[in-house]
């Protein structure tokens, strides 16, 4: 059957085109001008349009909207009401109003706020973000919706990033005006982001707890089989992985998401799905639904997708590529090199603000990608290491070098460089391209930062870039608005900028310990763990950086870091007390288990013959009772941090830190001697499926 997907893309979104066929023309128009102008919505367009949202819906078969957001726990959050209401004569009638299409008041008292929110006043708002579109998603209209306290502060991811796209439009705007492009009237940024994936067979995943409760693995001894062969990096697809990813196509695209790109990735069981970019604050919330659709397609295939950053230690963990640019309303890439002289100026003006970002807020971007689960990653010769460095390839790297040292570029196409007069020499794109291991690299015609896991909400990472490149134009703006001669003044600059912060450009190997040295004697940031980076996000010019550009205020920066601290110590908490569940009920029973079968054989054989010999019966209680003994030692050890924990939380970072000092360094430890006991014990006697079962049973 020929599969008809024009048809079938957006088929459950609230779009553009089925707005222009449903909407009447002039409200149709208005609420054009609220999404492009930011313009309040007037009630009667909004009672207007909600009428036909319901319609539609109802057509889809929906019965329920609910109001979408982004809180604070990284996922997203609904509640659904019913379009139902009674009327006068006992019957019911499906009924949604402009009010309730834009504003609803979910209780918000547990969300996490960073003690934002007093416990008095648990109201919370969410408002219809009518940039991003609406969609039915099992059964209910979905609303995607800013959400904030009652005291106007917020509570989520969505709302700073947007804030963060008006502060970049704004500034880029003022910049790409100085170059005459009057014709422009919005600029914004643009992303997409590859997302890593591990699938394993759910019944297997059920029968481990800390799958279950962690979502990785905190035991496992290494199968016979790893990635070392590298035969799963874009091998064929297995049929039943290939019916997944079938399947997992066909739904992101009905809500719109244009999935483009699906191949195996380095490890076993694992994969990616790239979708084609789209505006940030989209490709935000598209980010957020795809790994929602990819969990439930799983299920549904007898299969659990694993978003966790490090599933399974001794193989490639997951994450996920942001790739960023920004982009004009008359669709000019600016990040694009461009084939013209003029277009060479402002393209390198861009790309040094990028580069003077990038160095001047290291630390936001580090920030940005923290959690428990991401720095399994990092620095650990799967993913870049914690330092951020950008990688700009050698072609791009010399012209820099040429403009800073004020001599001829000698690349393959010789050129003088005097920006804004000379064409740059035209760069293909593959040369730009050939380094994996640098956290931020430029690609062509964007930049790819790289060093976020495959669990976090894309907005963290989107909102720090925008509003950094935001603060490096405005800079730039002011600086050349007041020059005499805009020509010197421009050349001036890109020179300056790029002698000050070239430091941050790296093009060799991110993974090789030499870079850790090179980068401490270049004076870069290098936050090893979590509770490292995150006290940072407040340091003066952060918070300075984030009032200028309306982001953040200070309070909603110090909820922020707060919510982030706690959640790490929580998340070590949880695996903490899974690890010792797991060892206290299960591991340590089974093993002595064993230890009393061999025992028992040995009893056995001697009876029937007193010298027969037992070499690996006993050599085997001898190393699994030493092990036993340690795993147990051990185990105290972890169980007495975790019961000391609430007493060293004085602070959200005390506690952080208390966690990753004792708690997770008590778990590493217990970690290796179950290890030892798994590669030691009888397969029937082991309680888990093996890491063997887990990534090559599909
Ligand atoms: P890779 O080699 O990293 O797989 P691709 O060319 O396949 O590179 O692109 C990866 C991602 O980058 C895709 O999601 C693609 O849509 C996205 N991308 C391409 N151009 C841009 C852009 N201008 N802005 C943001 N993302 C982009
Ligand atoms: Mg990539």
């Amino acid at each position: 059957m020929a599969y008809k997907v024009p048809e079938l893309f957006g088929s459950l979104v609230f779009n553009d085109e089925v707005m222009r066929e449903r909407l009447p023309k002039d409200v149709y128009k208005s609420l054009h001008k609220t999404i492009e102008a930011g313009k309040d919505l007037d009630i009667t367009v909004a009672n207007s349009v909600a009428a036909a949202m319901k319609d539609w819906a109802l057509e889809k078969g929906a019965t329920h909207y609910t109001h979408w957001f982004q809180p604070m726990t990284g996922i997203t959050a609904e509640k659904h009401d019913s379009f139902i209401a009674p009327t006068s004569d006992g019957r019911v009638i499906m009924e949604f109003s402009g009010k309730e299409l834009i504003k609803g008041e979910p209780d918000a008292s547990s969300f996490p706020s960073g003690g934002l929110r007093a416990t008095f006043e648990a109201r919370g708002y969410t408002a219809w973000d009518p940039t991003s579109y609406a969609f039915i998603k099992d059964g209910s209209l979905c609303i995607p919706c800013v959400f904030c306290s009652y005291g106007g502060e917020i509570l989520d991811k969505k709302t700073p990033l947007l804030r963060s796209m008006e502060a970049v439009g704004e500034q880029a705007l003022r910049v790409i005006k100085l170059f005459g492009n009057d014709g422009v009237r919005r600029v914004v940024t643009t992303v997409g982001p590859e997302q890593e994936y591990f699938l394993v067979d759910r019944k297997l995943w059920e029968q481990r707890k800390d799958l279950f409760f962690c979502g990785r693995t905190l035991f496992g001894a290494r199968a016979p089989k790893g990635q070392e062969m590298d035969d799963h990096y874009f091998g064929a697809i297995k049929p039943r992985i290939a019916a997944y990813m079938k399947e997992l196509d066909e739904e992101l695209w009905k809500l719109g998401i244009l999935s483009k790109t699906k191949h195996n990735e380095a490890a076993p069981a694992q994969h990616e799905m790239a979708p084609i970019f789209t505006t940030t604050n989209l490709a935000v919330d598209q980010n957020q639904l795809t790994m929602e659709v990819m969990k439930n397609v799983a299920h549904r295939h007898g299969l659990v997708c694993l978003l966790h950053e490090k599933p399974f230690q001794g193989v490639n963990g997951s994450g996920k590529h942001n790739n960023w640019s920004l982009c004009t309303d008359t669709g000019v890439n600016l990040l694009d090199p461009g084939k013209t002289p003029y277009e060479n100026a402002q393209f390198l003006l861009f790309l040094t603000a990028v580069i003077k970002a990038v160095d001047e807020y290291q630390d936001l971007l580090r920030i940005s990608v923290a959690g428990a689960g991401n720095d399994h990653r990092l620095g650990a010769h799967e993913a870049p290491p914690a330092i951020v460095s950008m990688f700009l390839g050698d072609e791009l790297t010399a012209i820099l070098d040429a403009i800073d040292s004020g001599t001829d570029y000698n690349g393959a196409k010789r050129v003088k460089m005097d920006i804004g007069v000379h064409v740059l020499p035209t760069f293909s794109k593959d040369t730009t391209d050939r380094n994996r291991t640098s956290p931020f690299a430029f690609t062509g015609n964007k930049f790819e930062f790289r060093m976020l896991g495959s669990s976090l909400s894309t907005a963290e990472s989107n909102i720090v870039l925008n509003t950094i490149v935001a603060e490096a134009l405005r800079e730039f703006a002011d600086e050349l608005e007041g020059a005499e001669n805009f020509g010197d003044a421009l050349n001036a600059l890109i020179r300056r900028t790029i002698r000050e912060h070239k430091r941050i450009i790296f093009n060799g190997d991110g993974y090789a310990d030499a870079w850790q040295e090179e980068a401490a004697r270049r004076g870069l940031c290098n936050y090893r763990t979590t509770p490292d980076a995150l006290p940072h996000f407040v340091d003066g010019k952060n918070l300075d950086l984030f009032k200028r550009h309306h982001v953040f205020t200070e309070t909603e920066m110090y909820s922020r870091l707060e919510i982030l601290l706690e959640n790490y110590a929580k998340t070590l908490n949880i695996e903490g007390m899974t690890m010792a569940e797991m060892v206290r009920k299960d591991i340590l029973p089974a093993v002595a288990e064993f230890t009393a079968s061999l025992a028992s054989t040995v009893t056995a054989k001697r009876a029937v013959m007193p010298a027969l010999a037992c070499t690996y019966e006993t050599v085997l209680i001898e190393r699994l009772s030493a092990l036993t003994d340690m795993a147990y030692a051990r185990l105290g050890v972890l169980e007495a941090a975790l019961a000391a924990a609430p007493a060293n939380m004085t602070t959200a970072l005390t506690g952080a830190i208390y966690y990753r000092d004792n708690v997770l360094t008590a778990m590493q430890q217990l970690r290796i001697a179950v290890d030892e006991m798994e590669t030691l014990t009888a397969a029937e006697y082991w309680p888990y499926p093996t890491y063997g079962d887990l990534m090559f049973r599909i």
